[in-house]
């Protein structure tokens, strides 16, 4: 944890992400479809805050697209 605000990246594994209950995703910007980027293991009951800024870089499991997201894009989605 360093000091101040300076951005950093979050690399991501979606295929490490499952995609059931709830979870953050993102749609690529590429083939628009949406994909699951980060667990949320407190199925929703305490949000993780993303706060500051920063990229998240990832891997589109559909298109193989390797772009980077804001972090503030990531949405939290339900899938039951
Ligand atoms: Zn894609």
């Amino acid at each position: 944890m360093g000091s101040g605000r300076r951005a950093q990246n979050v690399v991501a594994s979606p295929v490490n992400a499952v995609r059931s209950g709830q979870y953050y995703g993102l749609t690529c910007v590429a083939c628009r479809e949406r994909f699951a980027v980060l667990n949320d293991s407190t199925k929703g009951d305490n949000p993780v805050k993303i706060v500051g800024s920063g990229y998240i870089h990832v891997t589109c499991p559909h298109c193989r697209a390797d772009r980077l997201y804001e972090l503030g894009d990531l949405k939290s989605l339900r899938q039951s």
